[in-house]
């Protein structure tokens, strides 16, 4: 491997400012970009997804802990900076130009099990997000999730019950995997800074209750989550048979949806999955 300049020089070089649009804020502090590749363990020829990898930052520190990376970027301007990090880590990076909302990613990756991780743009990372924690399909495609959120959406996919950051994001990342808050960032680690505080949240697929369709307990949260001040007897009024499965399990109806711990959901969903 020939020696690699800093990445504020490769950014400098290659003009790219950062755009709002884009929701660019890099990372340019190798040692923490090293302990967030080693977030997800030993990468050692590993297949990788990398969304967003900008000027290569994160890129670089997966490269070095020896994954094989896949990486999409909608902002051509840094496709020359992350040609030439493919060229000092021969055969180990290949960039996609486009949009990672409508990457076929299982296509992308060749069908091999895959690791993400990514400093997500925060535009679209609740959407990526959803998308990484719906389906049918269970264990995915991927093997764990490494990613970087506004503080406050990470401390609510990490949410318990009984908290205002409970919600819909709480049990979608907790009702068939593990989600724990691996790394908080501050603010002034990034390039430009954003107004809020950041977090790295970590997640792996568990083992999926039986009986229980993804699609219908995200039925269920969006309804219950979607008035959480309300009874559920009241929130769920929309959801065909929810009350005669709320006396079946003997779930009192005048709880209110942040109340209901995950597994609560879970046993819901399941007398609702037809
Ligand atoms: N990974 C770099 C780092 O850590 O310094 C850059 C992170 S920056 C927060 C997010 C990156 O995602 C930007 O490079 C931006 O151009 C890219 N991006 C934004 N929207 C995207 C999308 N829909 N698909 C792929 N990349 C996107």
């Amino acid at each position: 491997m020939t020696a690699l300049p800093p990445i504020r020089e490769v950014i400098a070089r290659h003009g790219l400012s950062a755009s709002k649009a884009l929701g660019q804020n890099f990372l340019l502090d190798e040692q923490l970009l090293a302990r967030i590749a080693a977030i997800p363990g030993d990468l050692s020829d590993r297949a990788v997804l990398e969304v967003g990898p900008g000027p290569g930052g994160l890129t670089r520190a997966l490269l070095k802990a020896g994954a094989r990376v896949t990486a999409i970027e909608m902002d051509r301007r840094c496709l020359p900076a992350l040609a030439e990090l493919g060229e000092a880590f021969p055969g180990r990076l290949s960039v996609i130009e486009g949009d990672a909302l409508k990457l076929d990613q299982g296509a992308a990756m060749g069908g091999e099990p895959f690791a993400v991780l990514s400093n997500l743009p925060y535009n679209v990372g609740t959407a990526l997000f959803v998308k990484w924690l719906s389906g049918e399909q269970w264990p995915p495609q991927w093997t764990s999730l490494t990613l970087m959120f506004q503080r406050e959406v990470a401390e609510r996919i990490v949410a318990q019950p009984g908290t205002g950051a409970y919600g819909r994001l709480a049990v979608l990342a907790q009702w068939r995997a593990e989600a724990k808050l691996a790394l908080k960032v501050h603010r002034s680690a990034f390039t430009p800074p954003p107004k809020v505080m950041s977090a790295v949240v970590h997640i792996s697929p568990a083992e999926a209750p039986a009986g229980v369709s993804a699609r219908v307990l995200e039925r269920l949260t969006e309804a219950a989550f979607g008035q959480r001040r309300k009874m559920l007897r009241q929130s769920l009024k929309s959801v065909p048979g929810a009350r005669e499965a709320l006396a079946g399990l003997g779930i009192d109806e005048t709880r209110r949806a942040e109340t209901l711990g995950v597994g609560e959901f879970v046993a819901l969903a399941r007398r609702l999955t037809a």
